[in-house]
């Protein structure tokens, strides 16, 4: 059973697609970790992400490693942890440019392919461009939606300050998740984009767990 969620930042991808592994006992990846990873890698490497040439050339140099259980996601880069650093803003302004490189996306898809075929049981994949491009005979793909608002709302959720503030304003991050999803939409190489038989979810009127609900019974139809 492979699962292919697909959609735009802030629809709740990553939430839906642990607990729909979770709760089916399947095996989980987050490719966006995986891009933010090896930008995490280039930026800490001396790349110069603002010039593709150099991006290429280095795209194929650092060892990234994913592991799969939902409950404990884990991404490192060269045998280093960095699943926190991958949070950062400056991987996540930096993450569009290097994932638009054909050089990184080919090395990225085949891990993502060999991660896959080698789950056993299963396995929920999200990203943007699984359903189309990397595992276009995925059992079930979904790709979810949600309103702009909604979006910036739950992404600025996430980044609350220890005082429980919002780390950022609306309007800011709105802008910010827009601009990506612009850069990831226009790309020339596996841009996001529904594939033709992904179920649409729109998920601005929905709880995690109606989201979670909905991609279980379509899993289980
Ligand atoms: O999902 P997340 O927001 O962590 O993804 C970070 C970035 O990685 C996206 O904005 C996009 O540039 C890139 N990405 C991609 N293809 C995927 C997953 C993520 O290009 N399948």
């Amino acid at each position: 059973m492979i699962v292919a969620i697909d959609g735009p930042s802030g629809t709740g991808k990553s939430s839906t697609s642990k607990a729909v592994a979770a709760q089916l006992g399947l095996s989980y990846l987050d490719t966006g970790a995986q891009y933010r990873a090896i930008t995490w890698w280039m930026l800490n490497n001396g790349v110069d992400v603002a010039d593709p040439d150099a991006i290429a050339a280095a795209a194929g140099k650092p060892s990234i490693v994913s592991g799969t259980d939902p409950l404990a996601p884990a991404i490192s880069a060269d045998g280093v942890d960095a699943s926190g650093p991958i949070r950062t803003p400056e991987v996540t302004a930096a993450v569009s440019a290097v994932s638009a490189v054909p050089e990184v996306r080919e090395r990225i898809t085949d891990l993502q392919r060999t991660i896959a075929a080698e789950a056993r049981g299963g396995i929920v994949v999200e990203g943007r461009d699984i359903g189309t491009t990397v595992l276009p005979d995925a059992d079930l793909k979904v790709f979810l939606t949600a309103s702009a608002e909604a979006r910036a709302a739950r992404r600025n959720g996430e980044l609350k300050s220890a005082d429980g503030k919002p780390a950022a304003d609306l309007a800011a991050t709105q802008q910010a998740l827009a601009a990506r999803d612009k850069a990831d939409s226009s790309r020339k190489t596996s841009p996001l984009k529904k594939a033709d038989d992904a179920v649409e979810v729109d998920t601005t009127e929905l709880t995690l767990e109606q989201v979670v609900e909905c991609v279980v019974t379509l899993v289980e139809k």
